[in-house]
């Protein structure tokens, strides 16, 4: 029986070096995946006919715009054509944007003893402010304050 590679990669860790490394093998590992559709953005799903392990290509624009793969979980394809997965490079943008944001704000972030008006939501508010950290947080993206959070459906191991 056939063997491929599959199981010698991880899921990418959110770090530069691993997008780089990614980025330097994926040429290899393309050639053995099944292209399985096209996005009309620039993301493609691939799915390797041996061991069904379906894999995402994106680009890294951050690293030069360069394609790499990376492991996604089994999905329909009308539901992947209409929302791809969420790019770990983008991910990893992100949370550096954020938190970059988070530590020049640290003290900003002090619970209060009201709850946070929104919806049903049961946290605390900010101290001075009316809404809780995540709520606030969330505020400040639709405002252009913080880097937006990437488009895409989350998977694990990202989701939380
Ligand atoms: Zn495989
Ligand atoms: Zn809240």
């Amino acid at each position: 029986m056939k063997k491929c590679s599959c199981g010698e990669y991880s899921d990418i860790e959110l770090i530069r070096k691993a997008i780089n490394e990614r980025i330097k093998k994926s040429k290899d590992l393309k050639k053995q995946l099944k292209l399985v559709s096209k996005s009309d953005t620039e993301n493609i799903l691939f799915v390797c006919e041996i061991c069904n392990q379906f894999w995402q290509s994106s680009r890294a624009w951050n690293w030069g715009n360069d394609e790499y793969l990376f492991k996604v979980p089994i999905i329909e394809l009308q539901d992947w054509i209409q929302n791809q997965f969420m790019a770990p490079d983008e991910m990893l943008i992100y949370s550096a944007g954020m938190s970059v944001y988070m530590e020049s704000n640290i003290n900003s972030f002090v619970d209060g003893n009201e709850k946070c008006i929104k919806d049903d939501c049961i946290e605390k508010s900010l101290k001075g402010g009316k809404l809780c950290k995540n709520h606030f947080i969330e505020n400040l993206g639709v405002v252009g304050l913080i880097p937006k959070r990437p488009k895409g459906r989350l998977f694990k191991p990202y989701q939380d």
